[in-house]
């Protein structure tokens, strides 16, 4: 293996220090604790260990935790009333509504629904608005959190070829707006791209945002690439036993390492990042909220 490994469970760590630190100052010099409400609605295991885990790490950093966990037949008013009264409490300064949503709510509708200024995932249209015009907005946490590790690992990213993977609206598009951003030449790849073996074999910066198990293998990355792998796909495990699991990117580790000049490992890379991200969107969002100067590298 050549690659170094971006070591995002450590980044994160080091990240989520920072924040505690951040929310330590603005306890003590004005009395403020910042406060993140992050709202469930159903059963769906996955988004029930990722709110878990969320508030558990909210109230390490010493913010406030407001967990809302609402039946999967609440419907579209009782979520948009519950969502109004999150605007006006002064106590929340972000606001996460888990997706996906069941499917009798409008998730478009629900998400244009939060106070852009508390919209801590970046989603709102009017966060997605500012982005692309590269104003102040809250940045979605995963895309930010992959800059990040490529700031961290790269310094400057300007003039370099980056290819996303993926155009989604949380992923693959924020990604692209802030490596344009940062004066990246950006290729967006999608499902219809023609001949993407060839398109990331162009890329200095490969972002991987797919969703299918280990699709990108080592012969599409340039010699010396940075892969950034944000997919998380769970596959069969055989070799740890009968009806084991085990959790895999969007690129083939092995393969890629070998080609690459530096790659983030699934799990420990991507993952946690997007949660530190989060906490620090909170920080952020608080501080505006409350004309409190922003504290740097907490956002893009
Ligand atoms: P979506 O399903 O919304 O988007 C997937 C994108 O991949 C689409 O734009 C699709 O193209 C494209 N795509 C699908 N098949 C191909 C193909 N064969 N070749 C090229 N492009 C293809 O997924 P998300 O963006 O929400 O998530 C992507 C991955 O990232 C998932 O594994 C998800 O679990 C993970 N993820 C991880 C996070 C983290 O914290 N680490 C956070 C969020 C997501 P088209 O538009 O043409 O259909």
């Amino acid at each position: 293996m050549g690659a170094q490994i971006i070591d995002g469970k450590a980044f994160a760590a080091e990240m989520r220090g920072q924040v505690a630190r951040h929310v330590a100052r603005i306890k003590a010099d004005h009395g403020i604790t910042p406060g993140l409400a992050v709202v469930l609605v159903g059963e769906d295991p996955a988004s029930q260990v990722y709110v878990r885990s969320k508030g558990k790490m909210t109230a390490e950093v010493g913010m406030n935790s407001f967990e809302h966990k609402l039946d999967a037949e609440t419907s579209e008013v009782d979520l948009l009333a519950l969502i109004a009264r999150l605007n006006a409490d002064a106590a929340v300064h972000g606001i996460l509504v888990q997706l996906p949503l069941p499917d009798h709510l409008d998730e478009d509708l629900v998400i244009n629904s939060i106070d852009p200024a508390k919209d801590v995932d970046g989603f709102h249209i009017s966060n997605v608005g500012l982005l692309s015009t590269g104003q102040k907005s809250m940045v979605p946490c995963t895309p930010l959190g992959c800059l990040m590790m490529l700031r961290k690992h790269h310094g400057s990213l300007s003039g370099m070829n980056a290819v996303v993977i993926g155009r989604s609206n949380i992923v693959g598009k924020p990604m692209a707006q802030l490596l344009l951003g940062d004066s990246c030449t950006v290729t967006i790849a999608h499902s219809r791209t023609r001949d993407l073996p060839d398109v990331v074999r162009r890329a200095d910066i490969v972002v991987a945002a797919v969703g299918r198990s280990e699709m990108v293998p080592g012969d599409w990355i340039k010699p010396g690439a940075t892969v950034i792998d944000v997919g998380i796909n769970r596959i069969d495990a055989p070799e740890k036993g009968a009806g084991k699991t085990r959790l895999v990117g969007d690129c083939e580790f092995d393969s890629c390492a070998e080609v690459a000049g530096a790659i983030t490992p699934v799990p420990g890379g991507v993952g946690p990042m997007t949660i530190a991200c989060l906490l620090a969107n909170s920080v952020t969002a608080c501080c505006r909220a409350n004309g409190i100067a922003e504290p740097d590298g907490l956002t893009a």
